[in-house]
């Protein structure tokens, strides 16, 4: 019922050339996995260049989009920015982005919305840091992060949200949360996106696991029941890597 999406997350890496051979490669395996979503979120500088090879099927994402359309926001990119590129989805709230960058709930909500407002779907990340989980906190702050990211948000557009579970420890550590971690909180956040919106639309809402996702560890991932894809960091700037991770069983 859920399709399932996997998304890279090229971060910070890749020149103009390399983003477009990797990116013509990801779409081609895209055009292979009709079964499946495929998403890549370059650097927004290659994002024109990435499109050209892009394809109907490989989707793009900014890695990280303003609430406002325009002004004078310097350093951000405003929605009908990534749209002109030909963006389809916005990542908002990668724990780089909160932990790095100082970004609370309050302002990735806005970018959530902005996002939105102008026909981007957006991916929630939400994660407790290493701190969090050992205070035995981590249900506290998924929940705080998933009720305050989600603020005004209606239900008649809750549908086709999307969240990505990033336990901050995870993120490119090479330590990923067991198959149970994992399901354990996707199930917690379920159940919580029942309580905001209700069972239907929680059952729609697809949910990313993200944290050191690699070609060893994505298909016990994503065998658990409230895994509906993953968010890949360093294992999506190899096409064979990714690939395998595309091609999950
Ligand atoms: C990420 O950047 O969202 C991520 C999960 O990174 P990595 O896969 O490298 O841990």
């Amino acid at each position: 019922m859920r399709t399932p999406l996997i998304a890279g997350n090229w971060k910070m890496h890749l020149n103009l050339d390399q983003a477009a051979e990797l990116a013509a490669a990801v779409a081609g395996v895209a055009e292979a996995c009709p079964d499946r979503e495929v998403m890549i979120a370059p650097p927004f500088t290659a994002l024109a260049r990435v499109r050209e090879v892009a394809g109907e099927r490989l989707i793009l994402a900014g890695q990280n989009v303003c609430w406002e359309e325009k002004g004078a926001f310097t350093g951000e990119i405003a929605p009908p920015m990534l749209r002109e590129l030909g963006c389809r989805m916005a990542i908002v709230g990668h724990s780089e982005r909160r932990h790095v960058f100082g970004e609370d709930d309050a302002m990735v909500n806005r970018r959530l919305r902005g996002a939105m407002a102008h026909g981007l779907v957006p991916i929630l990340c939400i994660g407790e840091t290493l701190d969090e989980r050992e205070a035995g906190q981590t249900m506290a702050v998924l929940e705080r992060q998933v009720r305050d990211g989600l603020q005004q948000v209606e239900i008649s557009e809750a549908a086709g949200l999307v969240i990505a579970y990033e336990p901050v420890w995870a993120i490119g550590t090479g330590k990923t949360a067991s198959p149970d971690q994992a399901q354990e909180a996707h199930e917690f956040v379920r159940r919580l996106l029942c309580e905001v919106y209700e069972k239907n639309i929680a059952a729609g809402i697809r949910i990313l696991y993200g944290g050191s996702v690699n070609a060893a560890n994505v298909d016990e991932i994503m065998a658990q029941a409230d895994v509906d894809g993953a968010l890949v960091g360093g294992a999506s700037l190899s096409a064979e890597t990714f690939e395998r991770i595309i091609r999950f069983a």
